[in-house]
């Protein structure tokens, strides 16, 4: 009994040492809306867009159409992301929300990444809608998520990491490292 609670507690602090807890969103927002725009005459800045002086704010400012259409998957993914960002809404600023559209090829894939800035919901659909076999919408948590993907960071980062050090890593040998990195090299 006596070393079933020694095991417990060692779990125990080893997951109090592994887990940690993330968050990331936008910051609050300190007003109703701020629609973005570039290059205010005497404007304030908020979320690293400067706010559209409310009177001349217009529905438009929250309007974005042609999700309903897909986008042409590039050859090398077999996808396209379809981004709905505060950069196409600028009514989204400070908002923290934005949305995407992915349309996928036979066999396309939206390669593995992260978002910096933001959560994501998805939702997928697959065949008969629209062009291509397979669809997907998702709800991001914040205006602008960024988005990091993992193969053209590590294979395509400039300057690049030294590849002994990436086929270590990978478990991969060094010329297929090199050749990853000529893939991705941009
Ligand atoms: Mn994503």
């Amino acid at each position: 009994m006596k070393s079933l609670s020694c095991h417990v507690v060692a779990l125990l602090s080893i997951l109090a040492i592994t887990l940690s807890l993330t968050n990331a969103s936008d910051p609050s927002p300190l007003q109703d809306f701020c629609v973005a725009i570039d290059t205010p005459a005497d404007g304030v800045f908020v979320n690293g867009k400067f706010c559209k002086d409310p009177k001349f704010v217009t529905v438009d400012d929250f309007f974005k159409s042609g999700l309903n259409k897909a986008g042409t998957p590039n050859e090398k993914t077999g996808s396209v992301v379809t981004l709905v960002n505060v950069n196409q809404i600028p009514g989204l600023n400070t908002l923290g929300i934005s949305i995407v559209r992915i349309d996928y090829a036979v066999n396309g894939q939206n390669p593995p990444h992260t978002h910096p800035r933001a959560s994501e919901g998805l939702v997928h659909f697959q065949a008969n809608v629209g062009k291509y076999p397979a669809v997907a919408f998702a709800g991001l948590s914040s205006q602008n998520p960024g988005a990091i993907v993992i193969a053209d960071t590590v294979f395509g980062s400039n300057p690049p990491i030294q590849p002994n050090v990436l086929a270590k890593a990978f478990q991969l040998d060094t010329r297929t490292v090199m050749d990853l990195q000529a893939k991705f090299k941009k």
